[in-house]
Parts: C-alpha cells; sequence; structure tokens
C-alpha cells in the first residue's frame, strides 16, 4: 500500500467570510453533483513545496464537501529522486540527457509504486512527473487519471519529454497552471488551465498579531527593528538564491543595516537542495546580516507567516517557475513583492498588484530600494495583492475549478459548467465585477486584469486580425 498522508478535518463553512459568495454557493452545489466520489491525489512528498501546500488544505476540504478525499506518496530509492529532479528540471528546458541508467531507475520505482496502488477511485489527480508514471505500470485503469503538471513545460528539454510523453498517453485529463505550459504535442486530449490557490486559513497564511510575529522573529534571531527582505523558497536554482544575494549586496551599499532571510526548505524529492545550501552558505559565510533558515531546524508554517508578515519586501526572484505560492502568500499579507518575471508569477502580480516585476539582479536591487524608500507607495502597491489575492487566489476558487472539471469529465464535453465566468486567457472564475471585458462577435469575454485581456486582443489580432470587438 502507498503511505496515506495523514490529515486533519476542515469546514468549508470557516472560508465564508473570505471568498465571493458567488464562488462558496457554487461549490457547494457543484460537490453535491460528485457527493461519495472517491478521489485520490498522489504525489512525490508530503512535505516541501507548493504540492505538498496544496494538497494539505485541499484533500481535507474535498472531504469535508462530501467527496472522499485520499492524499498518497510514492516512495523511491535515493537515486529515483535524483532523476526525477532532473526530469524536473528537464521539463523546465535544462540541458542534458536521460541515461539509459536512468529511465532504468524511473521505471523500476515507477513499476513497485504502482504494484503499491490499492483501492478504487473515480478520480486520480497525478501530479507532476514523478508519479507520472504509475499509471502506465498499474496496469488496469480504475476511474479518470488526470495529470495535474504543476511546472513550466513550455519550453522542455525535447528528450526528457519524448520520456515523459510517453507515460502520459493514458490519462484522461491534463491539468496545467498556464495555457503557455502546454507543450504543443501533449497526448491528452482534454486540457484544463486552472491556476493554484493559498490557503487563508492555513498557519502560514492566518492572521499574525504584529506583536506575536516579532516574538517569533526575535527568537529565531532576526532583528524586527531593522530592514528586513526575504525569500522563502526550496533551494533550487530555478530560484535563484545566488541572484539574491547579489541583488541584496547591491541594495546594501545604498541601505545600510538592511538584513536578507533567505528560508528554504528541504523536500523529500529534492535531493538537489542540499547543494544549494551548501553555494548560499558559502556566499554569505562572512555575512552576519544573511540569515539562512531551512525547515530541518524548525522554521516551519509560523514562522514564514512571520517573515512574510514583517518582511519590509519580499523577493521570489524564480527564473523559471511554475506558479510560485510563496508570491500569493506573501500578497495576502500585504506585503510588497519584488519578483522575477516567471512562470505564474505576472498572473499573480496582474496591473501591478501586489508589488513589481523583475528581470535581473540589477532590477531587483533598484525596485527593492524603491519600496524601502517610498513606504506609502510600497503600502498601496500592498494593499492591492492582498485585494488580488482575495479575488482569485483562494483555495475554494481553486476547488470549484478542480470539481467543475471532474464533473465535466464525467458527464461529458456537453455538461453544464460552472455559471462563473472564466477568463479565457488565464483560466481564473471571476465571481465579482470583471475587471475587464470585450465583446467580440456578440459575445462577451470576462478578464481578471487589463494584462489578460491585452493577450486576448494580440492573440485575436495574431490570429487574423481585425475580429469585430468592443471593449468595455
Ligand atoms: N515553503 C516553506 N518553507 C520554506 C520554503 C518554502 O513552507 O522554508 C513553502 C512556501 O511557503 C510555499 C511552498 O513552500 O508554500 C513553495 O511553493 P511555491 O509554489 O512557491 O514553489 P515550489 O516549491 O512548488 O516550486
Amino acid at each position: 500500500m502507498l503511505q496515506t498522508v495523514d490529515i486533519g478535518s476542515r469546514s468549508l463553512d470557516s472560508y465564508r467570510s473570505f471568498v465571493p459568495p458567488p464562488i462558496f454557493d457554487e461549490l457547494a452545489s457543484a460537490a453535491q453533483s460528485l457527493a461519495g466520489a472517491r478521489v485520490l491525489h498522489l504525489s512525490a512528498t508530503p512535505y516541501g513545496g507548493g504540492v505538498s501546500e496544496l494538497l494539505r488544505s485541499a484533500v481535507p476540504l474535498l472531504e469535508n464537501l462530501g467527496i472522499h478525499a485520499v492524499w498518497q506518496v510514492i516512495s523511491g530509492e535515493e537515486s529515483f529522486f535524483r532523476v526525477t529532479k532532473a526530469i524536473h528540471n528537464g521539463l523546465q528546458g535544462a540541458a542534458g540527457s536521460i541515461t539509459e541508467v536512468d529511465r532504468a531507475i524511473y521505471k523500476r520505482n515507477s513499476t513497485r509504486n504502482a504494484a503499491l496502488l490499492d483501492g478504487e477511485y473515480d478520480f486520480v489527480f497525478v501530479h507532476d512527473p514523478q508519479p507520472a508514471a504509475v499509471l502506465s505500470f498499474a496496469g488496469r485503469r480504475r476511474g479518470f487519471w488526470i495529470w495535474r503538471c504543476h511546472i513550466d513545460t513550455s519550453a522542455p528539454n525535447p528528450e526528457v519529454w519524448e520520456f515523459v510523453r510517453r507515460y502520459l498517453v493514458d490519462y484522461e485529463a491534463a491539468v496545467f497552471t498556464a495555457a503557455d505550459f502546454v507543450p504543443p504535442d501533449l497526448p491528452v486530449e482534454r486540457v484544463e488551465v486552472i491556476p493554484p490557490a493559498i490557503d487563508p486559513l492555513s498557519p502560514k497564511n492566518l492572521a499574525l498579531s504584529g506583536s506575536t510575529g516579532r516574538e517569533v522573529l526575535d527568537w529565531i534571531g532576526v532583528d524586527a527593528d531593522a530592514p528586513l527582505v526575504t525569500q522563502v523558497s526550496r533551494f533550487d536554482p530555478w530560484k535563484d538564491p545566488l541572484g539574491v544575494i547579489a541583488a541584496y549586496r547591491l541594495v546594501r551599499e545604498r541601505v545600510p543595516g538592511l538584513q536578507l532571510a533567505l528560508v528554504g526548505s528541504m523536500a523529500l524529492d529534492d535531493p538537489e537542495a542540499w547543494d544549494v545550501y551548501r553555494e548560499i552558505r558559502e556566499a554569505s559565510a562572512t555575512d552576519a546580516l544573511i540569515h539562512v533558515f531551512t525547515n530541518l531546524t524548525g522554521v516551519g508554517n509560523v514562522e514564514v507567516n512571520a517573515f512574510q508578515r514583517l518582511s519590509d519586501v519580499v523577493i521570489q526572484k524564480s527564473i523559471r517557475e511554475g506558479f510560485g505560492l510563496a508570491v500569493s502568500e506573501a500578497m495576502w499579507k500585504a506585503t510588497p513583492v519584488v519578483a522575477g518575471r516567471a512562470g505564474g508569477i505576472p498572473l499573480q502580480m496582474a496591473d501591478g498588484a501586489g508589488g513589481l516585476l523583475v528581470g535581473s539582479v540589477e532590477e531587483l536591487a533598484d525596485a527593492v530600494v524603491w519600496l524601502l524608500e517610498d513606504p506609502a507607495a510600497a503600502r498601496e502597491l500592498g494593499r492591492l495583492g492582498r485585494d488580488r489575492v482575495r479575488d482569485f487566489f483562494l483555495l475554494p476558487r481553486l476547488l470549484l475549478s478542480e470539481i467543475d472539471l471532474m464533473r465535466s469529465l464525467v458527464e461529458g464535453p456537453d455538461a453544464e459548467r460552472t455559471s462563473i465566468a472564466r477568463d479565457p486567457v488565464c483560466g481564473l472564475l471571476i465571481a465579482g465585477q470583471p475587471v475587464a471585458s470585450v465583446v467580440r462577435e456578440g459575445r462577451r469575454h470576462d478578464f481578471c486584469s487589463h494584462d489578460c485581456r491585452e493577450r486576448f486582443l494580440r492573440a485575436g489580432a495574431a490570429a487574423g486580425g481585425a475580429q469585430p470587438h468592443r471593449e468595455e
């Protein structure tokens, strides 16, 4: 039997005050039509990284909605997770090849995990490439299998993609974080775009008073009275922690006494993290104002909450990114963010909400200085960020999108979908007043942001130009 991750119980009712009423009401009624359905979420690790963060919150809420949800994790030899990390990197475009030995390790571990799979499910969500081949080796098909890809697969290393691609052919559906991520030769017909979301009630995101937050930081040796910038992320080259240190050094020439915290988690499926950790320690060894923390030394959710809440600026200098939950987490706390223009980050910070997007170390340094020197502007950006997360990036919206997908798989292509408008560019559900709309050939399209509307218009123009439309 695969390892089941124990999770507590949760009540949808506690989310009522956080989400737009139409989302809340539709979620309850959509779930009714799936009452009693059995859902398995299969992932690679019970802790560390965005997927475990999401499942930790989503699974108990599904259960509360009357859907029997279980979260299980695969296991593997150390070499298996080295190979799956190389596959993860290759899917995000890294060079390199997977050898015959790597392929054999992946197949051997996938076969073993497939043999451990038991139980009957109506829907199986398989998260990311690590468990992707379990379906191929499971031998018999049970329910609808959905590959949930959380990473940026828009320009994968062709050899790695070809290897993973063959294991996807039997899936009924695939879900991506952004339309841009869908590889052109994906062998799955049914594709859905669903951006992730954060849980406002998790210990990482719940309201924390300033005084408690200061006590937490004080306890772990960070001076909450001195200026502080923080990046919270796995220790991963794609999150560019060394770029963060380089930018911090530039900023400190202009802001003496500035502290930098690098808060990183070690995930079970990420052996590369230790190498990155060592590089960070080397780069920061002689600098008492750079603090490096990990989940293994007791920096958990409440500490992350305090860092995201009390930092003057939160940094997320990703070069390649799936979604980047840590961005919405900081925005939810109204803390200004400076982040790399990568993956799902521009969607979260669309129309300038929450902070500034950057493309280089120098731009990052300039943006941080600007925010530190203009606290009123920083506060306003932070306020806009929190509003945007409330409107689009909280857990009930994500659950509604996923339940909507499950219903449509059961009922077929003509199934009635949620009545809530869906942004045709990013897939977000728009429960309130849309930020922008376009009427094209008599049909109205609503958008979560002006950025999405612009992309929609550009795509229309590229596809053949002057289609009649009226902007609202
Ligand atoms: N995280 C954490 N502790 C750490 C570093 C990261 O709890 O020391 C969490 C972070 O708050 C976020 C998740 O790990 O919830 C990372 O998700 P994200 O989508 O940002 O990146 P991923 O790791 O999935 O690439």
